[in-house]
């Protein structure tokens, strides 16, 4: 089955809001084994959704509308795609009742003699209430506009409302059991997550495995110093779903060895690095000068932290470092404050003051100021010192002050693990 996806707002158009429904309804009927080929916005306008809707027609047999379901009059939505279809809007008594009850909810006084323009029912709410003639009515459990399904000879019409606090659970509860009777498959994905490694090298090390793909299909996504892969088989079950996604997550481990922190989707890199050291008994701490907290606040985002993460300095100025971390004067002073040197050392300083068993520290030029010819921005030193021992690594990193320090806290997560 294929689908196209059309957002129904002008505020979309002009860059207002983001289309977080198309991103969320893409991932949704990928996994559920549709292909979506075409995805459109379109303003608040009848001429104009009245012809996205008949070019959808044309190439898609499932074509999902969201917005403009709501009682004002830019709200068409629904009554364009009736006009299309030729079909009729009838009052659905049980939207009607619903919509009744909605405000009686959250307006108690709804039906007093309250002041004209408090908490009553205008008439445009009747509207919501209309129903393209034949049409399945799914209700709105957060909200007033109720979602459709219009089957119209042999293509499905989803309509859902615009606020995805409205959209997303109507589409679970809603839209997906309906949909599950066209999904011919059934889809497993898993993910690999890989750090240590850039994005074009990560491809290029699996290029004849994505080359050769048709089921599982593997899909690279890239985030800040990490690479994603989400490896996807689709077969009649689950159970051979599965099998045909082992050989191929087998392989991804073989070649990418240690750069793999997970194969879980949920688990993120600070999670993975916690549990690596909870698992083995170890405490950590961290000295952070580019960064700022960056790591440390990374880090505690994972609840269950604290069993692991005990403390951690900003050393931002020379005299913080020699302050809190014993890093030497005459150090700073040859070598500068981002070098190898100072890195090392407030590793050192960091684990001797915490008394923990991991200690990491980051030391480098986030710009956009601040940069030289030998130490150009971007250069960065991460160390870690653990059981006596302190490896340092040095980076270059491009991008923004921002991207430059999300890179650095990434490496230096990723340098504790290994
Ligand atoms: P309402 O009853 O709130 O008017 P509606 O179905 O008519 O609902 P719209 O009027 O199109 O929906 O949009 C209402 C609000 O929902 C928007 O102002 C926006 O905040 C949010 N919204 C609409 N479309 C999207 C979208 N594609 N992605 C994210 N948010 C959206
Ligand atoms: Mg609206």
């Amino acid at each position: 089955m294929t689908v196209e996806l059309i957002s129904v707002g002008t505020e979309l158009l002009l860059g207002n809001i983001v289309n977080t429904n198309a991103n969320y309804l893409s991932v949704q009927c990928a996994k559920l084994g549709f292909s979506m080929y075409h995805q459109i916005t379109v303003g608040d306008n009848e001429g104009r959704l009245a012809e996205a809707i008949k070019t959808a027609m044309n190439r898609a047999d499932i074509i999902i509308l969201t917005g403009g379901l709501g009682p004002t009059s830019d709200d068409i939505t629904k009554e364009t795609l009736a006009k299309v279809l030729g079909r009729e809007l009838i009052m659905d008594e049980h939207s009607k009742k619903r919509i009744l009850s909605y405000f009686e909810r959250i307006y108690p006084d709804v039906n007093r003699n309250l002041p004209e323009g408090l908490a009553k029912i205008t008439e445009n709410n009747w509207k919501q209430a209309l129903k393209i003639k034949d049409s399945i009515v799914i209700d709105n459990e957060n909200g007033t506009a109720p979602g459709y399904i219009v089957e119209d000879k042999s293509k499905i019409f989803i309509l859902l409302p615009g606020p995805p606090s409205e959209m997303i659970p109507m589409f679970e509860n809603g839209m997906i059991p309906y949909l599950r009777k066209y999904q011919d498959k059934v889809f497993v994905s898993k993910m690999v997550k890989i750090c240590g490694i850039g994005e074009s090298k990560a491809e290029t090390m699996i290029m004849d495995l994505i080359n050769a793909q048709n089921n599982p299909t593997i899909a690279p996504y890239a985030k800040t110093g990490e690479v994603h892969f989400r490896v996807t088989a689709g077969a009649d079950n689950y159970k051979d779903a599965e099998a045909l996604i082992e050989p191929v997550i087998n392989e991804l481990k073989s070649r990418f060895g240690i750069n793999i922190y997970t194969t879980s989707e949920d688990v993120t890199l600070e999670q993975a690095v916690i549990e690596l050291l909870r698992r083995h008994k170890l405490t950590l701490s961290t000295a952070e000068s580019c960064t700022g907290g960056l790591l440390s606040g990374r880090i505690v985002n994972v609840s269950g932290a604290s069993d692991v993460f005990m403390e951690g300095f900003i050393t931002y100025s020379n005299n913080a470092k020699i302050k809190y971390l014993n890093v030497d004067a005459d150090i700073l002073d040859k070598y500068g404050a981002v070098s190898e040197e100072t890195a090392r050392q407030m590793a050192k300083g960091c684990a001797k003051v915490s008394g923990c068993d991991v200690s990491v520290a980051v030391t480098g030029i986030a710009g956009p100021t601040g940069g030289s010819i030998e130490k150009p921005v971007g250069l960065v030193y991460i160390a870690c010192h653990i059981k006596g021992k302190t490896v340092v690594s040095k980076r270059n990193f491009r991008g923004n002050r921002e991207k430059i320090r999300e890179q650095s806290v990434v490496a230096a997560l990723d340098l504790v693990r290994r």
